[in-house]
This record gives structure tokens, sequence and C-alpha cells, in this order.
């Protein structure tokens, strides 16, 4: 089978494994995010995830504490997410290891780049958790950095409720227009929120394409890799 992309990095929102919940995990969606990434496995693809945290914590939204205290407990929630993903994954006999921009060995590796690498090469789900490690900076932001370090060939960027980039938000404005491919200077000119302008700009500046889809249909990412246009495709 010949796949489009090579070696993938799959940027999952917290939000977008808390489900319907909008908090915590749902291992429902767990377990279906989890089929698909052994399907796409399976079709030769290489696939690295970066997850977030938001369902449990982010730190700009603290308003009264230290923004570097806050921004760490928002790490450490992008671990446990990424914990689930690696038990859901090995139970269906995919194997993974969760690498961590924080040190953290009892629980997980810590994140070395070259490893990183030789893990994909040999078949392996690697979970990137733990964030860059940096306060201010986002998963988006991450998924940028560990794309550009590994070369991933696209992001594969996982929205909860809107299945690609719209000129508004579709869900309040029914006039709103859904983008098939949008370069990287659109994305920061027009404002659209699809990531942090750090991790738009980290992107333009290195190439890498970011695909937006929607992760109520996780089946989307293998026609992805397969070539299909889904969603919305933000390159130069
Ligand atoms: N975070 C951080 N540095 C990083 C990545 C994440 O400080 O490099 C913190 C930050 O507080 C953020 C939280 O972790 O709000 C959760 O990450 P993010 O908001 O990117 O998660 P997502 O929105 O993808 O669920």
């Amino acid at each position: 089978m010949d796949c489009k992309y090579k070696r993938i990095i799959l940027k999952i929102s917290g939000e977008a494994l808390s489900g319907n919940a909008g908090h915590g995990i749902s291992p429902e969606i767990v377990s279906r995010i989890s089929n698909v990434v052994k399907n796409v496995i399976n079709m030769g693809v290489e696939v690295a995830i970066v997850v977030g945290g938001g369902n449990f914590w982010r730190g700009a939204s603290a308003k009264d504490m230290d923004r570097t205290t806050s921004d760490y407990m928002g790490m450490l929630g992008t671990i446990i997410n990424g914990l689930a993903l690696q038990d859901a994954l090995e139970k269906i006999g995919v194997e993974t290891r969760v690498q961590t921009a924080i040190e953290m060995r009892q629980i997980a590796e810590p994140y070395i780049r070259r490893r990183a690498v030789r893990h994909l090469e040999k078949g392996r789900v690697v979970i990137f958790s733990g964030g860059s490690g940096n306060p201010y900076f986002s998963t988006d932001t991450t998924a940028a950095l560990r794309a550009a370090e590994i070369n991933a060939d696209i992001i594969l960027l996982a929205k909860n409720g809107v299945d690609g980039v719209y000129s508004d938000d579709p869900n309040k404005n029914p006039d709103s227009v859904k983008y098939d491919e949008l370069n990287y200077i659109d994305v920061l000119n027009k404002g659209l929120k699809i990531m942090d302008s750090t991790a738009t700009s980290l992107c333009m500046d290195n190439k890498i394409p970011i695909l937006v889809f929607g992760i109520e249909q996780p089946e989307s990412i293998e026609k992805i890799v397969m070539g299909d246009n889904i969603g919305t495709i933000i390159k130069e």
C-alpha cells in the first residue's frame, strides 16, 4: 500500500480525548483513536503522537496563580493523557513508548530525539508528553517542534467539534465557509484560531504542513495518510 505520508505527528488535544464531557478522559474515544492508530501503523506509516492536556488544566486560565507553576500543572496533565493512550494502544497489541519532556524515569523515558526516531523506525508509536517542558508554550508548539526535530512529513491536528478550518465559527455562523487549503501567512493574517501563532510560525519556517480534521471521525486519519483530501491543509 502506497501511503502519501511516511512519518506523521498526530496532535491530539486534551479536549479531543475527553469526548463530549469536555474534561477527563473518555475511554471510548481513546479506544477508537487507538484502533485507528493501529491500522495506520499496519499500513507502514510511522506515528508519533503529541498529546495536549486541556482536559485537565490550562496554565493561562488560572489567573491568580504563578504562571510557571500553573503551566507545569498543565504539562503534568499531558502526561496523564499520554499514559492513557499508551495503555489503550498496548492493550490492542501496538508497541509504544511514552517520552516525557520533563524527566520522570519511573513512568516513562525522557525525551531523546535519536531514541524516538529509532522507536519509530521499529514501528513503535512514540507518545510525546509533558509538552516542550517549558512554561509559556503549548502542545501545538510542541507538535511543530517535534515534527521539525524528527523530520515528520505532516502534522495531523485533531480538532473537537469542527472538521477543518472555517472563515468563522461554523457552530455559530451558518454562513461560514470551510477552507480546503490555506497558507501559513493567511492563517496568521486572518487571525484564524487554529494553532497559536508560535506554533504556526514554527511550521512556516520549517515548511511543515498541517492538516486540520475532526476527531469525531478518527477513521479519517487512515484516508488522510492515503492522500484523500479531508479537512483543511495548511502549507506554503
Ligand atoms: N504547557 C506548557 N508548555 C508546553 C506545553 C504545554 O506549559 O510546552 C502547559 C500549558 O499550561 C497548557 C497545558 O500545558 O495550557 C496544556 O497544554 P495545551 O493547552 O497545549 O493542551 P491542549 O489545548 O492541546 O489540550
